[in-house]
């Protein structure tokens, strides 16, 4: 048997659950190549125009799945994974996306994930899964276990300060870990505040964070800081905001900004994110309390390399001359 996963979204947060998950059980996994202008492009014929950019890379990758010769490919409804908090609507609403523009929806398994933290290897998660793989209560529990220890060590490797493809590697065992230093960077550091699939596809992102390691600096991304330090800032609130990444992002912006960790800030957000518009306004105020220099970078389909590449070496230069 054969199930692919699009190589998007939260693909960078839970691929080694996932792929271990499936393995385990026999089963064949497949991912979608890296994002290119073709996926695009793909994604963005299918999809309505106004709808943010990473959820049109992701028809993108879902519609060259579907090309494949797959037997199921993966498409699951994230709907909370904190108290009262809950992924952004077009998360939620994906494998309904998805159901209602192809032709075969029997093929798209979409098991519902609730879960009280991060941890979403739970068998309730997983278990409907069980009936279309033909697998038993008992394997399924047996799979899972060893897609948590993955994923633990993905999450654990992270919060040592492995870029997210070392630590990908490293926990899916491509890699030894010996065998890759962590990046220290140099002259300046810099807090790099977007969401996984935005920052980390390197199409998208324009391979951001190779950027910033040519420059000599080092990164601080919200993945890499423990859940203790990113949660602290929330609950200082009156009230934290509904949707659970977005307060992720706004608690690592927040813990950066005040500990005084960083040079500076970068916030990288996709055209069309309704939740970003929020954390981003919040920054700039943060900003302007600590004297700590903010920048935005905002990324959409038709955002080119070179204008990127200037406002990151402008931020980074203009932090740089500041600091001798
Ligand atoms: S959080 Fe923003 S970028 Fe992410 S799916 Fe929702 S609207 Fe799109």
């Amino acid at each position: 048997m054969k199930i692919g996963i699009p190589r998007s979204l939260l693909y960078y947060y839970y691929y080694p659950l996932w792929k271990n998950f499936f393995e385990e059980l026999g089963v064949d996994v497949v991912t979608s190549p890296p994002t290119t202008k073709k996926i695009l492009d793909l994604g963005v014929r299918n999809m309505v125009s106004d709808i943010c950019v990473p959820i049109k890379i992701f028809m993108g990758h879902f519609y060259y799945l579907m090309e494949k010769e797959l037997d199921y490919i993966y498409v699951p409804r994230m709907v909370s994974i904190e108290k009262r908090k809950f992924f952004c609507p077009k998360f939620m609403g994906l494998p309904d996306l998805v159901r209602h523009t192809i032709e075969n929806p029997k093929k798209v398994l979409r098991p519902s994930i609730v879960a009280k933290d991060d941890n979403i290897a739970l068998l309730e998660n997983f278990l409907p899964l069980a009936e279309p793989l033909g697998k038993t209560k008992g394997e399924i529990k047996k799979a899972l276990k060893k897609a948590e220890t993955a994923w633990l060590h993905f999450r654990q490797l992270s919060k040592e300060g492995y870029f997210h493809q070392d630590a990908m590697n490293i926990a899916l065992g491509k890699v030894q870990k010996e065998n890759l230093p962590i990046y220290q960077g140099g002259e300046i550091t810099i807090g790099l505040i977007g969401y996984v699939y935005n920052i980390y596809d390197d199409y998208i992102s324009m391979n951001i964070m190779e950027k910033l390691q040519q420059l000599n600096i080092k990164v601080i991304t919200f993945d890499m800081l423990p859940e203790n330090e990113i949660e602290r800032p929330i609950k200082q609130m009156d009230k934290a905001l509904f949707w659970t990444f977005s307060n992720k992002l706004l608690g690592a912006g927040k813990h950066l900004f005040r500990k005084n960790q960083v040079d500076g800030i970068i916030h990288v957000t996709a055209f069309g994110c309704g939740p970003d518009s929020m954390i981003g306004k919040m920054f700039e105020l943060e900003s302007q309390d600590t004297q700590i220099p903010f920048m935005t970078l905002r990324i959409d389909e038709h955002t080119g390399e070179n204008h990127l590449q200037t406002r990151v070496e402008a931020f980074t230069d203009m932090i740089k001359r500041k600091k001798v």
